[in-house]
């Protein structure tokens, strides 16, 4: 009957609800702890340079949470909470200490400039501190500049442009690489390239998703990489799984790939291996070119 549904779908939505709750006390209660025990792990994505044969030219830092009992939680599982709770600036800062970290140990044994991208969270720049810390654990490691760079995420540049411009800005003339994270999945898009003095744009994974709007999506991602060419900002493609997608975006000029066609986000210092091992380049490591 349609009471009996409408129970069935009342204590069903009341349950979920009390699961949401329980899921984000028990988050919450267990974050500083697994900060303290480090329990949140650097993973990288490589990013490979469409103008050297698909180098590997750095990576993107994306953050794992592992229990001591091994299990591993995704990002999307606890970002949006700790974005609520404000914990994520800690987290961020966390991130990129260990990134610098890495990038300093990294530069000891090795010539190869990579450098890492680590995403920034729109709570940060509201602080004070904000542009000290960056800098100085960028001078505590030692980093020459344009080995780091800043992603911060679209939804924030229309939230406050005046105040993340400056924040840009000054970034910038300490030696940062700041880029637009998602970019083309809001709504002010163009005015975040006129306005925003970024070096970087990250083209939104939903442009290269399979579906009806595939042919449209070409068009416009090839515009945008011609727009940004002439503005001098370089563009990344991210949420790359097909060589076809790899071709058509060389084709259009756009300077870096980053997507499962050529690796997952993997461990640091798995990443650290494969770098080693793969000097040449993703083409040369048997990925067949599109002539062949
Ligand atoms: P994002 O910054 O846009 O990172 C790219 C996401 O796309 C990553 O998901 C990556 O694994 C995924 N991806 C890359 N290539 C492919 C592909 O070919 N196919 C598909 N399906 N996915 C691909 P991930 O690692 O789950 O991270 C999700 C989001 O969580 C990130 O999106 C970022 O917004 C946030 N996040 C991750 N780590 C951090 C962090 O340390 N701090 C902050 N503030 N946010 C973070
Ligand atoms: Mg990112
Ligand atoms: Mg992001
Ligand atoms: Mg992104």
């Amino acid at each position: 009957s349609i009471k009996a549904n409408r129970e069935i779908r009342q204590a069903f939505y009341s349950d979920t609800i009390r699961q949401n709750i329980l899921h984000v006390n028990e988050i919450e209660s267990q974050m500083q702890l697994a900060l303290k025990n480090g329990e949140f792990k650097m993973y990288i994505q490589p990013k490979t340079d469409t103008h050297h044969n698909h180098r590997i030219m750095g990576g993107e830092v994306l953050v794992r949470w592992q229990k001591s009992d091994g299990t591993i939680i995704p990002p999307n599982d606890f970002i949006p909470i700790f974005e609520r709770n404000g914990f994520i600036v800690l987290l961020d800062r966390y991130m990129f200490a260990s990134a610098c970290k890495w990038l300093h140990d990294y530069f000891e044994n090795h010539t190869h400039r990579i450098h890492l991208a680590v995403n920034v969270s729109r709570l940060d720049i509201f602080q004070e501190d904000f542009i000290s810390y960056y800098v100085s654990i960028k001078e505590q490691y030692e980093l020459c500049d344009d080995v780091i760079e800043l992603e911060f995420t679209e939804s924030l540049a229309i939230e406050d442009h005046a105040l993340l411009s400056a924040k840009i800005s000054e970034l910038r003339t300490h030696g940062f690489l700041c880029s637009i994270d998602d970019f083309g999945a809001g709504y002010s898009s163009l005015n975040t390239l006129k306005e925003l003095p970024i070096q970087v744009i990250k083209l939104d994974i939903l442009f290269f998703r399979k579906g009806a709007s595939i042919e449209k999506a070409r068009i416009i991602v090839s515009h945008i990489i011609h727009l940004a060419k002439q503005l001098h900002i370089a563009v990344v493609a991210e949420g790359i799984e097909e060589p076809d997608q790899v071709y058509f975006l060389e084709k259009c000029g756009c300077d870096i790939i980053q997507g499962y066609v050529f690796a997952k986000p993997m461990p640091a210092n798995d990443f650290k291996k494969l770098l080693l091992k793969d000097p040449v380049g993703y083409w040369g490591e048997g990925f067949l070119k599109e002539s062949d």
